[in-house]
């Protein structure tokens, strides 16, 4: 297959072993573009998890384990470039630079900003107000022509295109390059307790590396179609979360029979939840083979980053001196 010229960037904080949420929202979506585009950069932004997390000690572990998953489901290291944010220090100086063309009220009347200042009222630093500056940076210090994101997040990629538009204009140069917005259909992954987002902080995740034991053990905690109290009390899949992840892990005959069964009452819950884990395990059975196998080699891992760095650096300081040179400091 003949890959599209251009690079792409995406980011993703250091928030340690992977969920489906993660794989389903993004992962997925990495390890197919690396089929599609020439040059693919994959970031662990270490400097924008600052702006939030109250205590630092688990960041150095959570990036490793959050590479090891990366690795196991797919990122190819040879191809893309897969590296820690902060051992870039280049990007600091682009977000500084940018941040002399982005207007102060336009950062804190975004909903993000705001919306952090209500859940972290004790602690609106600084980083909190500038992190769009930062993302900018981020992706014009590698010339990204593309960033995947989904429909939600597309306001944030049309700011870092204004901020880039502002810089070029300010300083009359085309140094920097406008990132085109890649529409990804990220489905709206819901946690065990079928209602929020899957993510850590509810704890209503399932782990891509727990052991088939704890995963069945999470699936059997799932959340059902609520208006089902009996075995004999017909289901309506179209409400219940474990039918929308039978649908993604299960096969399409499988699927169909769930759907015909559930409707007339012929196939209880548990029954039910205990094939979706049963699925689900055999799907990612390959993912946790290859994720024992990096695992046994730490110093690989790190070594992945540490060359993902070394590469992105190149196009880095490429980069940098361009723009020091368009606003024409000495
Ligand atoms: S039988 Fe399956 S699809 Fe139907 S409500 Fe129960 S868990 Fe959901």
């Amino acid at each position: 297959m003949t890959k599209k010229k251009g690079r792409v960037f995406s980011g993703a904080r250091p928030t340690g072993r992977q969920h489906l949420g993660n794989y389903l929202g993004a992962i997925k979506n990495y390890v197919a573009l690396q089929d599609t585009y020439e040059d693919t950069i994959y970031c662990i932004v270490d400097v924008h998890a600052l702006t939030t997390v109250e205590t630092t000690s688990e960041l150095k572990q959570n990036t490793y384990d959050m590479t090891l998953d990366w690795l196991a489901a797919g990122m190819r290291p040879d191809e893309s470039m897969i590296f820690v944010q902060s051992h870039i220090p280049e990007v600091m100086e682009l977000h500084t630079f940018l941040s002399m063309v982005t207007p102060l009220g336009k950062l804190t009347d975004l909903p993000t900003f705001k919306e952090k200042v209500r859940q972290q009222p004790h602690n609106i630093n600084y980083g909190l107000v500038g992190y769009p500056v930062l993302m900018a940076a981020d992706i014009a210090l590698y010339k990204a022509v593309a960033v995947p994101v989904g429909v939600d997040q597309a306001p944030h990629l049309e700011f870092t295109r204004e901020i880039v538009r502002s810089f070029n204009y300010r300083y009359n140069t085309n140094v920097l390059v406008e990132p085109q917005m890649v529409a990804t259909e990220v489905p709206k992954v819901l946690g065990i307790d079928g209602k929020n987002k899957m993510g850590k902080s509810l704890n209503n995740h399932i782990e891509l590396a727990s052991t088939p034991k704890e995963t069945q053990e999470r699936v059997m905690q799932m959340v059902t179609d609520p208006q089902r109290a009996r075995l004999s009390d017909p289901g309506n899949p179209d409400v219940c979360n474990v039918f929308t992840m039978h649908k993604i892990f299960s096969d399409a005959e499988e699927v169909e029979r769930i759907n015909d069964e559930c409707r007339k009452a012929e196939i209880g819950c548990v029954a039910c939840k205990k094939l979706f884990a049963k699925n689900l395990n055999e799907n990612l059975m390959p993912f946790r083979e290859r994720r024992a196998e990096f695992a046994q080699d730490p110093a690989y891992v790190w070594d992945v980053l540490n060359d993902g760095a070394d590469r992105a650096r190149v196009i880095a300081q490429e980069t940098l001196s361009e723009v020091k040179e368009a606003i024409g400091l000495p």
